[in-house]
């Protein structure tokens, strides 16, 4: 198995060179603003961070607060499309950079996290992160005000708690940080497990969704998933080649690896640690 913890730490690597080329990321952007996704559904991103909210005629479900400066101003973003109170709020997983905050929306409303997620945050005990009110183990439906939120688990892939947001009627998908669109993630992909994920991505493909909206970066469709598997796959049977060539230490197999993915053609010196 000792392969796979090298594929995972040359991806790691080769991420945040993938992160660094991507344009859009030095262009500057206003600190927040809210995008409508679908009908009564928003984007509301906060530096580059994403939360989704939706309206109902019964209140207004959360995913999301995001941060301590985040949430007042997803708040005020909510409070100009609609007076409902926000009922529910979310948490994708149990990061800190995804969920604090969410006192904002008052002592009344119901939290909705990933057993595995509650059990994390009874750990942990962020002052600003109040504990999940329900919890789940596989799905759970949500129906408020005429409409229908499946909660899916994703299984044990980025973090052990990711909870997939799907609005069937709308086909409309939302997946923090276990995909990215024209991203692969950063320098370190922290709590993420393989080759968990990848059986992750592929449970994905069965949900029937159209739009796909990201924790992180701009809202797309079914290609940005199968874009993204690709890339894995691609990686994947590259760094197996080179195992199987007898490169089985990280810096050679990385400065190939990068090498042959065109991304530079003189490998500057890294400081990259050796796997272990
Ligand atoms: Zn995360």
């Amino acid at each position: 198995m000792r392969w796979r913890v090298s594929l995972a730490s040359m991806g790691l690597f080769l991420l945040g060179f993938l992160l660094m080329a991507d344009k859009g990321w030095a262009q500057p952007m206003p600190l927040y603003e809210t995008k409508q996704v679908a009908q009564d559904v928003y984007l509301f991103r906060y530096k580059t961070h994403n939360s989704l909210f939706i309206v109902t005629p019964e209140g207004v479900i959360v995913n999301d607060p995001i941060s301590l400066e985040a949430a007042p101003i997803a708040l005020q973003e909510i409070r100009r499309i609609t007076n409902q109170p926000v009922r529910f709020l979310i948490y994708s997983h149990h990061h800190f950079d995804h969920i604090t905050g969410g006192r904002i929306f008052g002592p009344n409303v119901e939290i909705i996290a990933h057993q595995n997620g509650k059990a994390r945050l009874e750990v942990l005990k962020n002052p600003n992160i109040p504990l999940p009110t329900i919890t789940f183990e596989d799905r759970y439906v949500l129906l408020l005000g005429g409409r229908r939120i499946e909660l899916i688990w994703a299984g044990i892939s980025h973090s052990d708690n990711l909870i997939l947001t799907y609005l069937p009627e709308e086909q409309l998908l939302f997946a923090v940080d276990l995909v990215a669109n024209r991203r692969t993630g950063f320098t370190r992909m922290p709590d993420s497990y393989f080759p968990e994920l990848f059986q992750a991505l592929e449970r994905m493909r069965e949900i029937p969704f159209q739009t796909l909206v990201l924790g992180h970066g701009a809202p797309g469709g079914r290609d940005v998933l199968e874009a993204y598997i690709g890339y894995w796959k691609d990686l994947d049977t590259e760094v197996q080649r080179l195992m199987a060539e007898g490169m089985n230490t990280f810096p050679e197999g990385l400065e190939r690896v990068l090498e042959t993915a065109g991304i530079f053609k003189s490998p500057p010196s890294l400081q990259v640690p050796s796997s272990s």
